[in-house]
């Protein structure tokens, strides 16, 4: 997979406003918030799609649903969605796997 701006971004090559960061995934504040609180819940290993990742990623994806859950409890954000956009037509614009987690307004069902 070539480099994409988030693979720059894990490697300090662009700045990000970083919330968290372990040795697997990367938790940075999106450019463009949809909702007052809008993290990218990032895996550093770079799988282009969630169409390609494997079964042996799947405790690494699941990773970053638990960070998600651990970052909301310390936050103390009671309510708040998760979405991961799978290919341009579902609205994926960069093509390294992430985990939107968003906060802090009443969200629409279904999304738009
Ligand atoms: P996608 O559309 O692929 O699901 O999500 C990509 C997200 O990356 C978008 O919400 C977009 O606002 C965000 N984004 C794009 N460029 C940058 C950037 O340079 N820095 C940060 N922090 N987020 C970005």
């Amino acid at each position: 997979m070539s480099d994409t701006l988030f693979t720059k971004i894990i490697r300090k090559e662009i700045p990000a406003k970083i919330e968290y960061e372990d040795e697997e995934v990367i938790v940075i504040h999106d450019i463009n918030p949809q909702a007052p609180v809008h993290l990218l819940i990032i895996p550093k290993k770079p799988i282009d799609r969630i169409a390609h990742m494997e079964a042996g990623d799947a405790a690494l994806l699941g990773k970053l649903i638990y960070r998600a859950k651990l970052l909301a409890e310390q936050k103390k954000w009671k309510d708040y969605r998760l979405v991961l956009n799978n290919g341009e037509e579902a609205g994926q614009s960069v093509f390294h796997v992430h985990l939107h987690l968003l906060s802090g307004r009443p969200m629409k069902w279904p999304p738009g």
